[in-house]
């Protein structure tokens, strides 16, 4: 701990505002972490009392099939959405109780889902930072150090680096699943301008297929997503009854549709059916618009029902 306090003491002392928890720092995984959390902590489950959880799309698996729910039963009881930046990213954040803070998994014992925890939880005091170099494709795991005062896990003697404290908690597997989730939202950061703010219907794709697996499994398995993706049957069963495998390749399919990358085999004439399906969309949507127009101009220029002048286009037909 000391070493902490020595590096940021200056960058702490200058701050304008009251200070925030996370030290502002990026530390690797062999730096020293002074801490312990158990029991006998007089402010055990001072965390867990007030809650802001981002759940990665491997926690909500966890943590549905812990619960025996399917993901939409999930979503709606234990979460509330988010938006993870300006374009409107969906994210999902755990839902405290009714008309509190504290989180709903929190029991006197501490947590009763404490075996499939979020990785948040799992991580806790040391915050995840998923950084990536514009010339690199893979993201480089981060940390800073939270240092709550409410917290008195930082005064026990214990110390370990921050990769064994990662060991210890199970994070490092969490982290190896969460990261075609973290990889899609730096990569979509890092396009920028380039494409612009997405429709809603991308976002609503992406959260989906990350947070609403069961959602998603009933989509892959539909004739329309058959008749435009060629996916082997031993894949496709694998599918179907692997979550894990499920959501590895949800990670290819927004690749594949939000960033043009060939991770999926589009059968032949796919897209061009697509591109016809669209563009007979698009002209209904014409036709409609422009019959809508005309009727709008005839009212104008006719007198009222049953006046003389009436052409008969305000009637009910
Ligand atoms: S899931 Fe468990 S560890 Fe995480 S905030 Fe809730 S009670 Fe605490
Ligand atoms: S506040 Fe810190 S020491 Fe106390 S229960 Fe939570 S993590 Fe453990």
């Amino acid at each position: 701990m000391q070493d902490y306090d020595a590096q940021f003491k200056n960058l702490a002392e200058d701050a304008p505002f009251d200070q925030s928890p996370v030290m502002p720092n990026m530390l690797d995984g062999d730096t020293q972490l002074q801490f312990r959390c158990h029991r006998g902590v007089k402010c055990w489950n001072a965390c867990c009392s007030n809650i802001d959880i981002t759940l990665t799309p491997y926690d909500i698996l966890r943590l549905k099939n812990r619960l025996g729910m399917s993901s939409g039963e999930f979503l709606q009881k234990y979460t509330v959405p988010y938006e993870i930046d300006k374009d409107g990213t969906p994210g999902v954040k755990l839902r405290s109780v009714d008309g509190g803070t504290a989180c709903q998994f929190m029991v006197e014992e501490g947590c009763s889902v404490y075996e499939d925890r979020p990785t948040a939880c799992r991580y806790y005091p040391v915050a995840l930072l998923s950084v990536r170099n514009s010339d690199e494709y893979v993201d480089r795991l981060s940390f800073a150090l939270v240092q709550e005062k409410t917290c008195f896990g930082h005064q026990e003697p214990d110390t370990q680096t921050i990769d064994q404290y990662r060991q210890t908690q199970g994070a490092v597997e969490y982290d190896e699943k969460g990261r075609g989730w973290r990889q899609l939202i730096l990569k979509k950061k890092s396009a920028g301008p380039a494409i612009g703010k997405p429709p809603a219907i991308t976002n609503q794709l992406f959260f989906m297929v990350n947070y609403d697996l069961d959602r998603f499994r009933a989509f892959v398995i539909s004739d329309s997503f058959n008749k435009t993706y060629d996916i082997p049957v031993d894949q496709m069963a694998e599918l179907v009854a692997d979550d894990e495998k499920l959501l590895q390749f949800g990670t290819d399919f927004l690749r594949h549709v939000l960033f043009g990358e060939k991770t999926l085999t589009e059968r032949e004439g796919a897209y061009e059916a697509r591109t016809e399906r669209l563009k007979a969309k698009a002209e209904a949507i014409r036709a409609e618009f422009e019959a809508n127009r005309e009727k709008i101009e005839d009212e104008k220029y006719c007198a009222p029902p049953g006046q003389p002048g009436d052409c008969g286009c305000g009637s009910e037909s």
